[in-house]
């Protein structure tokens, strides 16, 4: 009979285990949200919410910031801004996450999916001219992994048609497009400060509006559909009803939370960085051998190195690397399952085939990537990665 305890696997020193995620806490949190509680000011649009909004105004340029609950929720105040309506058409990418699609749903609107770039997960605009008709309202572009979409086609079409870009960036603070802030491009854009994302606060999100026609409704939509806004600030006499609206702010406690990660901002890319750039060093051989693809950055962006994926030949070699990955305790994890053939949309698609979409569905894996990971860990997983594709091939 075996003795698991007296095996040459030393019990007392398991293998660590490596997460997908993990949120880096700053140090600050507790203090600020102490400071918040003693304020006696823990609702809405406080001190915190202030240093936060302008922060993001004065660093990236960004005409107005409100906080919100959620990147879903800031989606949906842009399907509202906008005046979506039942009829209108919103191009969309299919690999993304559902809110981007849903926001606009809930307001009636017909969503027309679009593939991704065969070479990124990003919008693929070449194929974006012939969605365009009469209904299109707008084009929502989702900065996948936090790299830029080709901004400039975008904003090209919309000139030319006349249509919004909404820039979903909720993976892509901190990152550049020639030199220009993602958010900072599109009329309207979202942004997440959910638990995975580089800043977070748990839950928690933004609205940047750069078309200032759109920023007075703004602040009313957020409080409920009242001018409550107007009335603090000594501009009307009594506040009330006077459009659509809902509840988009978030407490003074998440924003406390969210200004001390702004602090360490700088600190927390770097690290990101370091890494990503790592992975890439150490992953590059596989893909001159033909075994995986890796992003490709074009010279136009920076990058936030929200996310490191490779691109594996198929769906059977993605399930055989995540089981080794998983043996060796390394939680590597897929993404996006194409929503145009999701079971809420599959049958008001029109058919087209988005074989890219598809692709990434099927192909991309996200390995582990946070602030506390170590070098060490990099070079770990990518030997782990290494070994099984040159003894596994398929
Ligand atoms: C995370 C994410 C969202 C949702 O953000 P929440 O803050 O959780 O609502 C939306 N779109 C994309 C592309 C995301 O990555």
């Amino acid at each position: 009979m075996s003795h698991p305890n007296i095996s040459n696997q030393n019990p007392s020193t398991p293998l660590p285990s490596i997460g997908f995620n993990k949120p880096h806490f700053t140090g600050s949190e507790i203090k600020y949200i102490q400071e918040a509680i003693s304020s006696s000011k823990i609702g809405s649009n406080g001190d915190f919410t202030q240093k936060c909004q302008q922060f993001f105004e004065s660093k990236y340029g960004f005409k107005k910031v409100f906080l919100t609950p959620s990147c879903t929720d800031a989606l949906e105040m842009c399907a509202l801004l906008i005046n979506t309506k039942e009829g209108d058409e919103i191009i969309v990418p299919s690999y993304t996450f559902v809110s981007t699609a849903n926001a606009f749903i809930l307001q009636g609107a017909k969503i027309v999916f679009a593939d991704s770039e065969s070479n990124s997960p990003n919008i693929d605009t070449a194929t974006i001219e012939a969605l365009i008709t009469p209904k299109t309202k707008a084009i929502v572009c989702v900065h996948y992994a936090g790299m830029a979409c080709d901004m400039e086609r975008l904003m090209n079409l919309c000139t030319k048609h006349q249509l919004y870009l909404i820039e979903d960036a909720a993976q892509a603070i901190d990152s550049f497009y020639q030199g220009k802030a993602l958010g900072s491009i599109g009329h309207l854009a979202a942004f997440s400060f959910h638990e995975t994302k580089n800043i977070t606060c748990g839950e928690g999100g933004m609205l940047v509006i750069n078309d200032e026609r759109l920023i007075p409704r703004a602040e009313i939509i957020r409080e409920y559909g009242t001018n409550r806004s107007q009335f603090i600030r000594g501009e009307v006499a009594q506040y009330g009803w006077i459009d659509k609206g809902s509840s988009n702010m978030p407490s003074e406690l998440l924003a406390a939370f969210l200004y001390a990660q702004l602090e360490c901002l700088s600190e927390i890319q770097a690290k990101r960085i370091l890494l990503w750039n790592q992975y890439e060093k150490l992953l590059k051989p596989l893909q001159d051998l033909g075994l995986i693809q890796l992003p490709e950055v074009s010279s136009s962006i920076k990058h936030n190195a929200h996310i490191f994926y490779i691109i594996c030949q198929n769906k059977i070699q993605r399930t055989a690397l995540i089981n080794a990955l998983k043996a060796e305790n390394i939680n590597a994890v897929f993404h996006y399952n194409a929503l145009h053939q999701s079971t809420y949309f599959k049958d008001k698609h029109d058919g087209r085939n988005l074989p890219n979409s598809d692709k990434y569905t099927d192909c991309l894996l996200r390995l582990p990537l946070y602030y506390d990971l170590t070098l060490d860990e990099v070079q770990h997983i990518a030997t782990i990665i290494t070994q099984f594709l040159k003894t596994n091939t398929l």
